[in-house]
């Protein structure tokens, strides 16, 4: 039997700070396992499998486009995956696979640190299956309202039908529907691509002023590191986090499956934001 490794599949894949990351964590806990990526194409998985379970892979994440395509083929998924359909943490052990799902939680971790969770009322800006972890996540662990906006009104309206507790509620990303829920909420978390580098930006940041002065906002985006909308949110005087902390917290709460054993998250994280900022990523 070849020697234990993890990785990261996906295509693409290679650009991943996931390696990075992980490395870093492992280093800090003293084990040699490495931790690569691998090209896996949409339609891969079948014969990814048997591959990793030949080379002795013990646990790997998922990018895109794997996350749903998962689902069916795990032996076991956990509460997160199963509720959001998609998977990025994989645990091959005892012969089973094992999926996970750590973004919604990561994200909450990020959210409890900077001090803009637990709150009531929510607006989750987009609908794609950053904003699917998330919103399910805010519903399930307190959150007595969440709005979901999005562009497009259809992906808002499915994600609202995933969640049966009812918290989720569909809405238009007009200025006008912002600004009216945000006047009833304390936080914004951005999901949608609006202002990571290369992607488009907020026509308007006036749905801001409707925040109520505890309020904070969340950017998921963590490239660039302060985006427009957390420069206006701050210049509002409102809290502000960007998305670093939740990629960070993904990433430890997978190695907790990987390893099988709780870690020190808070020196996992430092160990795995220093790497990045040598690696400059
Ligand atoms: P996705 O599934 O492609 O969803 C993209 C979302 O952005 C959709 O709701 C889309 O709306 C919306 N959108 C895109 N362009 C828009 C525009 N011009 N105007 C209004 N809405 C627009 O992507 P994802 O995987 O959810 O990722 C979303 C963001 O989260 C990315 O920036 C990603 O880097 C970030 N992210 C961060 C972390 C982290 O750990 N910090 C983890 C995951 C994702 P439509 O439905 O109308 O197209």
């Amino acid at each position: 039997m070849s020697a234990p490794m993890l990785q990261v599949i996906g295509d693409p894949v290679l650009h991943s700070k996931s390696p990075v990351i992980h490395a870093a964590m492992l280093a800090q806990l003293g084990l040699d396992i490495p931790y690569t990526p691998h090209v896996v194409p949409k339609g891969g998985l079948p014969d990814y499998l048997p591959w990793a379970r030949a080379h002795n892979v013990i646990g790997f994440n998922a990018t895109m486009p794997h996350k749903e395509d998962l689902v069916p083929l795990m032996d076991q998924l956990d509460e997160d995956a199963g509720r959001i359909g998609a998977v990025n943490t994989v645990c091959l052990r005892g012969g089973k696979l094992l999926g996970y799902n750590t973004d919604g939680a990561g994200c909450l971790i990020a959210l409890e640190q900077a001090g803009l969770w637990p709150r009531d009322r929510a607006v989750v800006l987009g609908a794609g299956g950053a904003a699917k972890a998330v919103a399910l996540k805010l519903a399930a662990c307190g959150a007595r309202q969440v709005w979901v906006c999005n562009r497009t009104p259809a992906k808002a309206q499915a994600l609202a039908a995933a969640d049966p507790s009812g918290i989720l509620t569909p809405a238009s990303f007009s200025l006008e529907t912002l600004t009216q829920l945000c006047a009833q909420a304390q936080l914004v978390v951005n999901c949608t691509n609006l202002g990571m580098a290369g992607c488009g930006q907020f026509e308007n940041f006036s749905f801001l002023d409707a925040l109520p002065g505890d309020a904070g906002v969340f950017d998921l985006i963590y490239h660039p590191a302060q985006t427009q909308l957390l420069i206006q949110a701050r210049a509002r005087g409102l809290r502000a986090c960007n998305g670093l902390p939740m990629l960070l917290h993904q990433a430890v709460l997978a190695l907790e499956y990987f390893l099988d054993r709780p870690l020190d998250r808070e020196k996992m994280a430092r160990a795995a934001a220093a790497a990045l900022d040598r690696s400059g990523q």
